[in-house]
């Protein structure tokens, strides 16, 4: 790998905790195994074909797909702002190797904040966005020269399209049209997927996801939900496995989630695209490419 790019991930890494550290934001650290990791589960975009156990201590856990439980059990413990560095294990099928954007082992920065809506959401990520990026060229001027010279400083708000309209506008493979379209992020909203995020009575869902110029998704966040009957209702609709989430499900039922809302950023995607990379190979120092074998 290119030395600059580690150089640029350990700038971007440092302004975007320090943002989050100065806006009242508890750090806590990442579980790796738990009894309750992210379904995935409906997502039209997702690939995971396994989740794996490990057995111990005559337990059985699963590695973390993405500490969304753990965030909604912290927002529910009276922290109302809380951030994690997550190294996120997810089985991609091995064809997604070749769409140079998918990792099996790659690292999420998680954040949630209680009270917050979608809108509040958003316009607070593009903050932290901004923040970020706005003096890479100046502080990082030696890297971003040699490395990717052309890349375009985002200029917030960015426009917000819903994933329906953009889904009968370019149909399938709309994925790659859009990030070929756009010069700037965009928000894709309303995305029918997990049980987890806020759905309303007309059956909008209020999430978002963040699509970068050439690169695509590097962020995926919404509103949750926190009323036990509609979490069972959904956990329900989708086949979901209750048994899985027996913690956060109490919370429900005692009244003690709250509302909230968050994100996770990949930080590879977002390195990838901050530093130009062909492949989400060359930003790990020991990469993790689905059905590759690792050297290290
Ligand atoms: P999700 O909530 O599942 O969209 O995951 C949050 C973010 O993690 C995504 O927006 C991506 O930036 C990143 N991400 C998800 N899956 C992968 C993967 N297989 N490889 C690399 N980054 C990923
Ligand atoms: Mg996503």
């Amino acid at each position: 790998m290119k030395k600059e790019v580690l150089y640029v991930q350990s700038y971007l890494l440092n302004r975007l905790t320090s943002f989050l550290y100065k806006n009242g934001f508890v750090w806590m650290l990442p579980v790796i195994l738990s009894k309750s990791t992210d379904p995935l589960f409906p997502d039209p975009s997702g690939s995971v074909i396994a989740v794996p156990e490990v057995e111990i201590y005559g337990q059985k856990l699963f590695l973390t797909q993405s500490m969304i439980v753990h965030k909604q059990y912290m927002i529910s413990q009276g922290f109302d702002r809380i951030f994690v560095l997550s190294p996120n294990i997810r089985v991609e099928r091995p064809e997604r190797a070749s769409t140079g954007k998918h990792l099996f082992e790659f690292t999420q920065l998680d954040f949630e904040i209680a009270e917050f809506d979608d809108i509040k959401a958003r316009a607070f990520i593009e903050k932290m966005l901004d923040s970020t990026l706005r003096y890479i060229k100046i502080d990082m001027n030696i890297e971003m020269k040699n490395i990717h010279s052309s890349f375009r400083i985002p200029k917030p708000p960015f426009k917000v399209y819903d994933y329906r309209d953009i889904l009968a506008e370019y149909g399938e493979n709309w994925e790659e049209m859009l990030v070929k379209s756009i010069d700037q992020p965009v928000w894709i909203v309303n995305i029918p997927r997990y049980f987890y995020d806020m759905q309303d009575e007309d059956g909008r869902w209020h999430n978002y996801d963040l699509y970068v110029p050439k690169y695509g998704e590097i962020l995926s966040g919404g509103q949750r939900e926190y009323q036990y009957d509609k979490i069972i209702r959904k956990m329900e609709r989708d086949g979901i496995n209750r048994s899985k989430y027996t913690k956060l499900l109490e919370l429900a039922k005692e009244g003690r989630l709250r509302p909230s809302a968050g994100a996770g950023i990949g930080i590879e995607r977002l390195v990838r695209w901050v530093t130009d990379a062909v492949h989400i190979r060359e930003i790990q120092p020991f990469p993790r490419v689905p059905g590759e074998n690792i050297e290290l």
